[in-house]
């Protein structure tokens, strides 16, 4: 367990968010120990099991791709959503947080590496979705920022390449939509290989998962 790592972000302005995922309760205990709230997890299932058995005032974050149909478990307490990949999952999100009778935070997933593997949304998609946003009346949900995961590449030149395009979508959506709206202010970039490049480019939230737990 890389107990620094947590130490080195408490106090700083940079969110540490443990991705739990596939560790087990007495391993998230450790860092909790510690003083560390944010996990994060990509599976409801399993984002459900460890809710149950773990304090209650960890602020869960899902950081996986969402399927629709699995919206309506984790919207009565989740944190926040960093994988908002299409305005299809926004609009669920939306219904079940209405349900919930709640405001829940996302992030605009936004798909900036080489690989076509990873889920997001391009510029043009993020508009339309930021667009019905704008339209809802009620606040069920806030668009707090954006998310995306860099190419895994050896590259370092390249990933600080997508980073700073992340930054730049951040820049401009903030000045054409959110401009006087503080809440809008999370990059959440960075994880075990590659975070100290997205620190550099402007991150405010980094997702660590093997790092934390070796
Ligand atoms: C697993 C995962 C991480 C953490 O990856 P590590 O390389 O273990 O730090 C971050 N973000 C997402 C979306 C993930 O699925």
């Amino acid at each position: 367990m890389n107990k620094d790592i947590v130490k080195s972000f408490s106090g700083s302005n940079v969110t540490l968010v443990a991705v739990s995922k596939t560790r087990s309760a007495e391993e998230i205990l450790v860092l909790y120990n510690l003083g560390q709230r944010d996990f994060g997890e990509n599976r409801v299932q399993e984002l459900m099991a460890k809710k149950e058995e773990l304090p209650k005032d960890i602020r869960w974050h899902m950081i996986g791709h969402l399927q629709n149909n699995k919206v309506k478990y984790i919207a009565p307490f989740i944190h926040l959503i960093h994988s908002v990949d299409s305005l299809d999952l926004y609009q669920t999100i939306y219904k079940e947080a209405q349900k919930a009778g709640r405001t829940i935070d996302v992030l605009l997933q936004f798909h900036i590496a080489e690989e076509e593997t990873k889920f997001g949304m391009d510029y043009k998609e993020a508009e339309e979705t930021i667009s019905a946003y704008l339209e809802n009346k009620e606040k069920a949900v806030r668009i707090t920022g954006i998310m995306a995961m860099a190419t895994l590449t050896g590259d370092e030149s390249r990933i600080r390449k997508e980073f700073g395009t992340l930054k730049q979508y951040f820049d401009q959506l903030k000045e054409k939509y959110f401009k006087d709206k503080t809440s809008f202010r999370e990059i959440s970039m960075g994880m075990s290989s590659d975070y100290k490049i997205a620190v550099e480019e402007g991150s405010t939230m980094v997702r660590i998962g093997s790092l934390l737990f070796q």
